[in-house]
């Protein structure tokens, strides 16, 4: 392997494969219910990006039961982490969440918590609670920063200054147990430069952080970034473009940090560009042949 992968590292972790589950805590996110804005990040869906086995409205324990029988035939070894993805998941009644992290942690299957937020949705009573759950399993907290430049943030709605995003990676770093960040970033944004993009993965290399996601813009249906491409198409990166700038990014990481994504995932029904990501297959393939040709080597720029 030419960088770490989530797979290498959860073999490392528990000995096996494991499976991540997509679950809903029915939350919303301070940019969608008006309390910063309504319209949400300029490149989101709506839906607050996830792809669901199982109804959204389910009790968390139904919600991974239709999940797991669903991939149980490929998953052997019946291991799980509960991921709550969709939406900003520390955001609303802290004790109702709780409940719902502890319906999840109770499966004898679900080996570990994984939970997507926003660094400025993290109230005192949630840091205890994840400090909590650090103690008593494998937890994940996923804050999504796409990018270190303010001028970008801006124009995506991020609706929270850099300095929020560090004072909670400082906070979540301190909290003793198993408590690792994952920062996802987006790449190919239309009003940053490739060396702007790399900047920010540097960036994030250089946080006590465990874990990076590298998405490409995706355009997707019914959002106000498809509304702009629509009226004004501007360019992406084609699958070998992006190749190279993933080798460019990856050199730059910590070599232990674990990168559990490197292109864009939205859902293939509303993405408008670039189509080339939905062929998932191909695109993995192209990378990891740029990797091997270029002898690319995680860290080797960090
Ligand atoms: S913070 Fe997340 S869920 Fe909220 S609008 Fe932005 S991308 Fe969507």
């Amino acid at each position: 392997m030419r960088y770490r992968s989530a797979g290498e590292y959860y073999k490392e972790l528990f000995g096996t494969k494991v499976y991540r589950i997509a679950l809903s805590a029915g939350c919303t996110c301070p940019n969608r219910d008006g309390k910063l804005g309504y319209g949400g990040c300029i490149f989101c869906s709506g839906s607050g990006s996830g792809e669901f086995a199982a109804s959204r409205d389910l009790p968390v324990r139904e919600q991974l039961r239709v999940a797991k029988e669903k991939v149980a035939a490929k998953n052997k070894d019946g291991k799980y982490i509960a991921y709550f993805q969709n939406f900003t998941n520390t955001y609303g009644d802290e004790e109702v969440l709780l409940s719902k992290y502890e319906e999840a942690i109770a499966d004898p299957e679900v080996v570990g918590l994984a939970i997507g937020t926003r660094p400025d949705c993290i109230s005192e009573r949630m840091y205890e609670i994840l400090s909590d759950l650090a103690g008593r399993t494998y937890l994940w907290v996923e804050l999504g920063l796409q990018t270190i430049h303010e001028a970008s943030a801006k124009w995506m709605r991020r609706g929270y200054a850099l300095p929020v995003f560090e004072e909670a990676v400082r906070r979540l770093s301190q909290i003793p147990g198993n408590l690792g960040v994952i920062v996802h970033v987006i790449s190919d944004l239309p009003v940053e430069t490739k060396e702007q993009m790399l900047e920010t993965v540097s960036y994030c290399a250089h946080l006590p952080i465990h874990g990076i996601k590298i998405a490409n813009l995706n355009v997707l249906r019914n959002t106000d970034l498809a509304a702009e491409y629509e009226k004004k198409p501007f360019p992406l990166m084609d699958r070998n473009e992006y190749s190279a700038f993933a080798a460019e990014a990856v050199e730059r990481l910590r070599p232990d940090m674990v990168v559990y994504r490197l292109t864009g995932d939205g859902a293939k029904r509303d993405l408008i560009a670039p189509l080339w990501v939905a062929d998932k297959r191909m695109t993995r393939n192209t990378i990891d042949a740029y990797f091997r040709e270029h002898d690319v080597v995680q860290g080797r720029l960090y």
